[in-house]
C-alpha cells in the first residue's frame, strides 16, 4: 500500500504563497516516480484553483472540515457536496484544532464522517491525546473514546485515522518511536474490532529531517504535516522520504 503525506494548510498561506507551493510540488511531482498519495488540504477559497493547478499530476485534494450538515440555512458551512464539487476527494474530520478552537463534540463528528461517507469522500479522521491526558495515563482511553464517535457501519468504509498527540501539534515536539508505535498498534487493533484494515498516520512537528524515521516504522502508513507543509524544500524531503 502506498504510504500518504497529507498536507495540512491550516488558515496560513495567502493565494500567492499557496500558488507558489502548488506550482513548485506539481512540477517535482511530474518529474518523479515511485511517490506517495500526496494530498493537499488548503483552505476553502483556494480548493478549487489549487486543483486547477495540478493539471493532471497525481496530487489528491483535500477540505480541512466539513459541514456535519447535507444541505440548508447554515450560514458560513460548507457541504461535502460543495467539496466534492471542488474535486475533494479526502476530508480531515476531527482535527483538535476543531475539537479545542470550536468545541466539536463525539457527536457532531460522527454526523460529519456520515456526510463525508455519503459522497465517497475519503475521511482522514484525527485523534490523540492532551499533554494532561498523557500526564494522567488517559492515552489510550482517550483514542479508544474518539474511535467510537465512528458510525458503527464503517466498516469497508474509506477511511484514514491519524494518530495526532496534541501536545506535539505545531510545538517543535514529536512522540518518541516507541509511543508512536504503541498507539499505532493500539489503533489498528480498534479499527480490527470493526472489520476495517485502516491505515494510519502521524501527525505531530513531522519535519523533513524527522520523517524518514517516522516513516520506516512498522505500522506507519504515512504522515499529516503542519507547519512543515507549507515549505517546499522540507514538505519534498518528506515527500521522498
Ligand atoms: C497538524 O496540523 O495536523 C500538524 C500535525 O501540524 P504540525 O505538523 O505543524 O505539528
Amino acid at each position: 500500500m502506498k504510504k500518504f503525506i497529507v498536507a495540512n494548510w491550516k488558515m496560513i498561506p495567502l493565494r500567492a504563497e499557496a500558488k507558489a507551493l502548488v506550482e513548485q510540488l506539481t512540477s517535482k511531482v511530474l518529474a518523479a516516480t515511485n511517490l506517495p498519495q500526496i494530498v493537499i488540504c488548503p483552505p476553502y477559497p483556494y480548493l478549487t484553483f489549487v486543483q486547477e493547478m495540478f493539471s493532471g499530476a497525481p496530487i489528491a485534494l483535500g477540505a480541512q472540515d466539513c459541514s456535519s450538515h447535507e444541505e440548508g440555512s447554515f450560514t458560513g458551512e460548507v457541504s461535502v457536496t460543495m467539496l466534492k464539487e471542488c474535486g475533494c476527494q479526502y476530508v480531515i474530520i476531527g482535527h483538535s484544532e476543531r475539537r479545542h478552537y470550536h468545541q466539536e463534540s463525539e457527536e457532531i463528528l460522527r454526523q460529519k464522517v456520515e456526510q463525508a461517507l455519503k459522497q465517497d469522500l475519503t475521511v482522514i479522521f484525527c485523534v490523540g491525546e492532551s499533554k494532561l491526558q498523557r500526564e494522567n495515563e488517559e492515552t489510550y482511553a482517550v483514542i479508544k473514546r474518539q474511535l467510537e464517535a465512528l458510525p458503527e457501519k464503517i466498516s469497508h468504509a474509506p477511511l484514514v485515522i491519524a494518530y495526532e498527540p496534541v501536545w506535539a501539534i505545531g510545538t517543535g515536539l514529536t512522540a518518541s518511536f516507541d509511543d508512536i508505535k504503541n498507539a499505532h498498534d493500539f489503533i489498528k487493533g480498534c479499527m480490527k474490532k470493526i472489520e476495517q484494515e485502516t491505515p494510519v498516520l502521524y501527525g505531530g512537528s513531522v519535519t523533513g529531517e524527522n520523517a524518514q524515521e517516522i516513516l520506516s516504522l512498522d505500522n506507519v502508513d504515512g504522515v499529516l504535516v503542519g507547519r512543515a507543509s507549507l515549505n517546499m524544500e522540507s514538505f519534498w524531503k518528506i515527500c521522498v522520504a
